[in-house]
């Protein structure tokens, strides 16, 4: 099938100019993402296939040294903008060379057809495939399919324009002007348009996907300590638990409570409060093992839960974190001496779990045991080893510790 060159042009400039305009609405105000960089780029495409199509009713110089300058620049925008979506400097010259050595030969070589689009969509197709390079090299860092739609876009990109190339070189005559139509001009001119929408629409989504993860793990952080706050931990809690009764491996679960946390407060205010918390969860977390995990159970109350470990041990362990913070002084800006000291007091619950047992049970058992630490007179560890089950006969409703919590 053999299509209208100038129709085709037409719709690569149509399809160009709506991506870009969709991409700079949807990218307005995120600069991070690199989505003015493409939408930038694709309006360069625009412009670059109208000289094309406009060979012959303007200068050549326009159309020809220019067309091509442009088409060529489209590559440095599409790569800068990938480099910007992942955070790295964008190295303006390297990406212009390319442009450079295009507009240079394409000037010399301007009354040669063959040698110019052999060159041309040689030097281009490279230009692809350094855009896929760059984009594969964070591959694991992408989120989503997104990436994969652009690496699609970019590489047929790439092989039809080197493949053009080398067909313009080694064919002679296969045509000698830009509009004129052939099965290759159409393959190539279907493929850019391919490129337009699918690697378009692929880093559109790339950049979705990024800012939903990035949504995603907000909603499970603590903003001010940044580890998990109540209702990531509660479904950690409650994933682990259901493992634990399957296995019937033991869990364990710490509830760590600072010890007369209003003193600091009404001592040195609020924001060195917030720092005194965010000191304590460091000790915390540089203490427990890969697999446990530290959250913020809500104002200065901590939780760590404890997968596959028993009571001695995790009684082993909240004895260390006892001592550790009240050894570490929390440095907080803008005070004088070695620090603020505080004490931790921790309730532990371990052993293993039957069927029917959850994880308001265990939460409540550990309360407990930090409840007796606190009575017994601070920065010290407690521990429980049974949870208060409903009895057969009791009603659902009987005991409300062991009702699991009805919001978290
Ligand atoms: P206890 O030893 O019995 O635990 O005494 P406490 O003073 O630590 O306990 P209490 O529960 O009476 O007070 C907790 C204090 O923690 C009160 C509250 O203002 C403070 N607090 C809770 N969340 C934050 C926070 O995000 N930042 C700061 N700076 N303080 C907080
Ligand atoms: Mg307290
Ligand atoms: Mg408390």
């Amino acid at each position: 099938m053999v299509a209208h060159v100038p129709t085709m042009l037409a719709m690569i400039i149509v399809s160009s100019l709506m991506m870009a305009a969709s991409m700079a609405v949807v990218g307005w105000g995120r600069r991070r993402d690199g989505l003015g960089h493409w939408a930038a780029a694709l309006l360069v495409n625009a412009v670059g296939h109208l000289l094309l199509m406009l060979r012959d009713q303007v200068p050549d110089v326009l159309s020809i040294v220019l067309g091509n300058l442009l088409l060529s620049s489209v590559f440095v925008g599409l790569i800068a903008a990938i480099y910007q979506f992942q955070g790295r400097p964008i190295a303006w010259l390297l990406l212009l060379a390319p442009s450079a050595l295009v507009t240079g030969f394409v000037i010399v070589f301007i009354d040669n057809f063959s040698a110019r689009v052999g060159f041309v969509g040689l030097v281009i197709g490279l230009q692809a495939l350094w855009a896929l390079a760059t984009a594969l090299e964070r591959r694991h860092a992408t989120v989503g399919r997104g990436l994969w739609l652009l690496v699609a876009g970019l590489g047929l990109e790439a092989v039809v324009l080197i493949g053009r190339a080398a067909l313009a070189v080694s064919v002679k005559g296969a045509e000698s002007t830009i509009l004129q139509s052939s099965g290759l001009q159409t393959l190539t001119f279907v493929a850019t348009f391919f490129v337009v929408l699918v690697s378009s629409m692929g880093f559109v989504f790339m950049s979705r996907d990024r800012a939903d993860e990035n949504n995603r793990v907000m909603a499970a952080l603590d903003p001010l300590t940044g580890v998990a706050n109540r209702r990531s931990l509660i479904s950690a809690l409650d994933r682990d638990v259901a493992r634990a009764v399957r296995t019937r491996e033991s869990i364990a679960l710490m509830m760590v409570d600072i010890d007369h946390f209003k003193h600091v407060n009404d001592e040195y205010g609020h924001p060195v409060g917030d720092q005194v918390l965010c000191s304590v969860v460091n000790v915390l977390r540089q203490r427990v093992r890969a697999q446990d995990l530290v959250g913020r159970y809500g104002g200065e109350e901590f939780m760590v839960v404890l997968p596959d470990t028993g009571l001695s041990g995790a009684e082993q362990l909240a004895r260390e974190l006892c001592k550790a913070v009240e050894v570490s002084r929390c440095r907080v800006d803008g005070t004088e001496g070695d620090g603020i000291a505080v004490t931790v007091s921790i309730g532990v619950f371990g052993g293993r779990l039957e069927s029917g047992d959850n994880w308001d049970m265990l939460i409540a058992a550990a309360d407990r045991a930090l409840y007796q630490a606190k009575e017994n007179g601070r920065n010290r560890v407690e521990v429980a080893t049974v949870l208060r089950r409903p009895s057969a006969h009791a009603g659902a409703g009987a005991n409300p510790e062991t009702q699991p919590a009805s919001s978290y």
